[in-house]
């Protein structure tokens, strides 16, 4: 690893603590939950549906609060066709654990069925494994960034998922992607290893930004696919200046849209990828209490006539830890 001199946000606006939320496409509630409640732990903290398309669940998972920087959301489409993980996505979704952790992972994933493999970046081991739609995951062990306080389906919470250690990003233009991160988002470029270079954000999860250095063709949408990436504003008034500082670097942002646990911006970045930027309030207890998120389907106001129509496209699925799944 070659170690770079931190390049500064040169334009002296906002900065990016780090990931957000990032959304994929699977086909199955069922599958997804015992994929990622069962056996990573995590916790469903929304069920609700996507606002554009009621008819699909949107499932979101994360820390015992869905905290900006733990949420994986899904869309699980039971018809959509299988993607190609490539160029213009988020390629893996690294997930950081406790940093002795790793061997508890090591053992579990093995335990449950999960093929993985054990490679090295930067210094790091990483444990990578598929979800059954075939996204790419990887867990990483850092010191950095809070336990988690979810306990679920086995995994203490001295060994549970924190949160994303960060992402690798799949770019068809990698040096465009790079100076987003660095020149408009306010990562610091930390590093290259001939195969990615590094980016690094001032939070203390989400942080830690991979973007492959040789262009990459382009993928293609589907399920086991991630569809965006969004990073994190820290209020309403910085997401409004987020909207201009993108709009000013010649992107094409969408206007403020309200996804009802936080304001969402969208704008295609020049490697493909679709970027999100979107508020850390109001958060997940918004309209449901802390102690039974995820429980219920929530749906927004103007949905809300629609409910019995709305819950009879949607098929039922439960929440269960692993012993209770056939593997
Ligand atoms: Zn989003």
């Amino acid at each position: 690893m070659e170690a770079r001199e931190a390049i500064t946000n040169g334009v002296g606006g906002v900065q990016t603590a780090g990931i957000h939320h990032i959304t994929a496409f699977v086909r199955d509630p069922q599958v997804t939950a015992d994929f990622y409640a069962g056996v990573l732990g995590l916790r469903l903290v929304k069920k609700t549906i996507n606002f554009d398309a009621p008819e699909v669940y949107h499932l979101y998972f994360g820390d015992q609060a869905g905290s900006p920087g733990t949420i994986i959301t899904f869309f699980p489409w039971k018809d959509s066709r299988k993607g190609r993980i490539g160029g213009g996505q988020v390629g893996i979704t690294t997930y950081v654990v406790p940093q002795d952790a790793l061997g508890f992972w090591r053992e579990r994933l093995a335990k449950l069925n999960v093929a993985f493999q054990e490679t090295e970046r930067f210094a790091e081991q990483y444990l990578q494994f598929e979800d059954p739609d075939g996204l790419r995951g990887e867990i990483v062990a850092r010191e950095e960034g809070a336990n988690s306080e979810w306990s679920f389906s086995g995994v203490p919470t001295d060994k549970a998922i924190k949160g994303f250690g960060g992402a690798v990003l799949f770019s068809t233009a990698p040096e465009s992607t790079g100076k987003l991160l660095a020149e408009v988002m306010g990562l610091d470029k930390v590093g290259e290893n001939g195969e990615y270079a590094r980016y690094r954000s001032f939070g203390e999860i989400g942080n830690t930004i991979d973007v492959n250095i040789a262009p990459m063709a382009h993928g293609s949408g589907g399920h086991g696919t991630v569809h965006h990436i969004a990073w994190r504003a820290k209020d309403d008034a910085e997401h409004v200046r987020w909207r201009t500082q993108v709009a000013e670097h010649g992107y094409q942002p969408t206007p403020i849209i309200d996804r009802q646990y936080f304001n969402a911006v969208y704008f295609r970045e020049e490697g493909g990828i679709l970027f999100e930027i979107a508020t850390d309030p109001p958060g997940f207890a918004r309209d449901e209490p802390q102690e039974s998120l995820g429980e219920k389907l929530m749906l927004p106001e103007w949905y809300e006539g629609h409910r019995s129509e709305i819950q009879g496209l949607l098929k039922p699925f439960v929440v269960r830890e692993w012993e209770e799944i056939e593997l």
